[in-house]
């Protein structure tokens, strides 16, 4: 069985996390997964990005809520 790494970002604090799904089970970026956050030690609703340089680097972050996990993954990289 096969597995890809795909990326989550913690809607609260901004924090990636990656986790890896079975190949044909892979999301698309906007998939909303339950998943421990380590930094707020809680699960928190987390937004899938599968990569974030590509994620950053794409220029179709068009929707608020696209925008908003790029605001926060930015603003936690210059922490
Ligand atoms: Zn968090």
């Amino acid at each position: 069985m096969k597995y890809i790494r795909t990326e989550l970002v913690c809607p609260k604090c901004g924090n990636i996390t990656t986790i890896q799904r079975k190949i044909g089970k892979a999301k698309k970026v906007g998939h909303i997964k339950d998943l421990y956050c380590y930094v707020c030690r809680e699960v928190t609703k987390q937004y899938e990005i599968n990569d974030v340089t590509k994620f950053l680097l794409s220029s179709n972050n068009q929707n608020q809520e696209e925008k908003e996990i790029r605001k926060l993954i930015l603003e936690r990289k210059n922490k």
